[in-house]
């Protein structure tokens, strides 16, 4: 017999076997819910992208670099 597991989304008992696609989860929805959460807090802990800043840090040196040559 095969053992059961609880849903972490929505704590629903899930049969672990074969036909269960989508244990632990009970369903799509539970584990699309329990991987969104994680995605969010992944992305506060990393802060907004800074590509803008890196981009205009570059352009600066850029302009630098002509005055130096001449
Ligand atoms: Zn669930």
């Amino acid at each position: 017999m095969a053992p059961t597991v609880k849903c972490p989304t929505c704590s629903q008992s899930v049969v672990f076997e074969e036909a269960s696609r989508h244990r632990p989860f009970c369903s799509e929805r539970c584990k699309l819910i329990d991987l969104g959460e994680w995605a969010t807090e992944s992305y506060v802990m990393e802060g907004p992208p800074l590509e803008e800043e890196d981009l205009s840090e570059g352009l600066e040196d850029m302009e630098i670099s002509p005055k130096n040559w001449s």
